[in-house]
């Protein structure tokens, strides 16, 4: 069944000491590094480790916010608050990254606090246009090369390097097949919360069993046939990580389905592939800097990517609403927002901008969502 398939692979997997394949690893004396967003974990898993990234969990903060001060987002904060509970006890290590300021006040905290035996802090530009920024990242995934070779004693060649670039692809390319099922057609095969479930445990899985699973959900996928299909609004979600997945039943809830996202704890890794013609440490450079098109970077016209991006899913899998889910205290998505939204609304495009904080207050925000679809309904489709 796709639905006991789907749960197996639950959220539950976001914590490393709970996951399964972490554990096999571990039993197999494979390093295991927790990461950030946008490390490249090719470089990690072609010198033998699995990466797991770090997806932090909504339930209220305890421990942190003493580290920590108040307009810093829930989503870093609780990056700090599972190591506290141990989460981090299956991981050798961690690769942390200058993605935002609070990113890097969090990674300063980590090193502080834990005793990992591998700890490497990624900087990287936030302007890929400048003439320096390609080369200076460059760099910098040559340094984190040179750690990943001195702490596990293999060395990365460039044949390793391009099959773990090709792994990812192929589990970038499943994935975009994955939400095809889910957006593209008038009858989805596959619910929201299926779909972001696939995203977000891909994240965590080893790429070699994440591919194999996807092929199974694909393959069950077309026998099971569409799933009950909601005939209100169809919504796009739009921003960055969602750990509370109670947002899609406060949507279905209220008549409406989401068919389409560009969220960091979704499509937004896997909309673009890595260059496989390119030298592999040059592909890695280049995607990494330029393609990921988050908005902590600066880089001139970006904004205008970014719309493209949601305006292209808008239209592919035929939209009638936007819904802007972001974390409180985030300042770089709180800051293309008002560009997004004004730029939507003009194309006709109705917009709602939902700020969240850990555990969704879901009776908060019905009365917010109601009053969208609404307007999106009185609009006529
Ligand atoms: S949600 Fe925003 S503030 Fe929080 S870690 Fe991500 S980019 Fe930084």
């Amino acid at each position: 069944m796709l639905e006991s398939l789907v749960a197996e692979f639950s959220l539950k997997r976001a914590n490393p000491a709970k996951n399964p394949w972490v554990a096999r690893a571990r039993e197999e004396k494979q390093k295991v590094i927790g990461c950030m967003c946008n490390v490249p974990l090719e470089l990690l898993h072609a010198s033998g480790i699995l990466p797991v990234r770090l997806l932090g969990r909504a339930e209220k903060l305890k421990q942190a916010r003493a580290y920590f001060p108040t307009v810093f987002c829930n989503y870093a904060c609780s990056l700090l608050e599972v190591g506290l509970e141990d989460w981090y006890a299956a991981l050798d290590g961690i690769v942390a990254v200058n993605m935002c300021d609070t990113l890097v006040h969090v990674a300063n905290a980590m090193h502080g606090v834990f005793s990992f035996s591998f700890f490497h802090f990624l900087n990287r530009p936030h302007d890929a246009s400048l003439e320096s920024s390609f080369e200076f990242f460059r760099h910098e995934l040559e340094k984190l090369k040179s750690s990943l070779e001195e702490f596990t004693g293999t060395t990365i060649t460039d044949s390793n390097l391009k099959s773990s670039i090709t792994l990812y692809n192929e589990n970038r390319l499943l994935l975009q097949r994955i939400y095809t099922c889910r957006g593209q057609i008038e009858s989805p095969l596959l619910t929201a919360l299926e779909t972001a479930t696939i995203a977000y445990t891909s994240q965590v899985l080893p790429p070699n069993v994440n591919r194999d699973f996807l092929k199974q959900i694909l393959k069950k996928t077309e026998k099971r046939g569409p799933v009950a299909y909601c005939t209100g609004p169809r919504l796009h979600l739009s921003g960055s990580t969602i750990e509370d997945f109670a947002i899609f039943d406060l949507i279905e809830e209220s008549n409406a389905t989401v068919v389409s996202d560009d969220l960091c704890s979704g499509q937004r890794f896997f909309m673009r592939l890595v260059d496989e013609n390119l030298p592999p440490m040059e592909a890695l450079t280049k995607y990494y800097l330029e393609e990921l098109l988050c908005p902590v970077m600066h880089t001139p016209g970006i904004e205008d990517k970014r719309l493209a991006d949601i305006q292209e899913l808008v239209f592919r899998n035929n939209v009638d609403g936007v819904i802007f889910c972001l974390q409180k205290y985030c300042d770089p998505h709180q800051l293309d927002l008002p560009y997004l939204q004004q730029q939507l609304r003009s194309a006709g495009i109705p917009t709602l901008n939902l700020e969240i904080e850990g555990e969704i207050a879901k009776e908060q925000l019905r009365t917010r969502v109601e009053a969208f679809i609404e307007v999106i309904n009185e609009k006529g489709r």
